[in-house]
């Protein structure tokens, strides 16, 4: 199967912002939400009219987004456009969010009644 060959330029980014940059600026709305992981940059994805991930990706040769959608942690390659797979060759999708899911319900550390012993 065919392997991405640009996660060499996968930095340890921090999100520009908190949506997309150029729609912010210019007041207008997206559909999702795509990171640039070489640089941080936060646009819009191609379901969105203004489609700025990808501009990006053209204007500076950036070529693998992540979903910034809450959940979500896929990796794509606009290069290759395919999913980018981990060394171990497994795709980053939905794992976290199920973990998200097991540590909101596995709560099992309340006491209650406690605090009521005493008037
Ligand atoms: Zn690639
Ligand atoms: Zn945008
Ligand atoms: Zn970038």
């Amino acid at each position: 199967m065919q392997r991405c060959a640009h996660t060499d330029q996968i930095r340890d980014v921090e999100p520009s912002a908190e949506g997309c940059e150029e729609c912010l600026a210019m007041g207008d709305s997206w559909v999702h939400l795509r990171e640039c992981l070489t640089c941080g940059h936060v646009g819009c994805c191609d379901s969105s009219k203004n489609k700025h991930a990808t501009k990006h990706f053209h204007g500076t040769g950036h070529p693998i987004v992540k979903s910034f959608e809450p959940g979500e942690d896929w990796r794509w390659c606009c290069v290759d456009e395919m999913l980018v797979q981990d060394a171990c060759g497994r795709l980053y999708e939905g794992t976290p969010a199920r973990r998200r899911l097991l540590h909101l319900t596995g709560r099992g550390d309340q006491r209650p009644g406690g605090a009521a012993a005493e008037i």
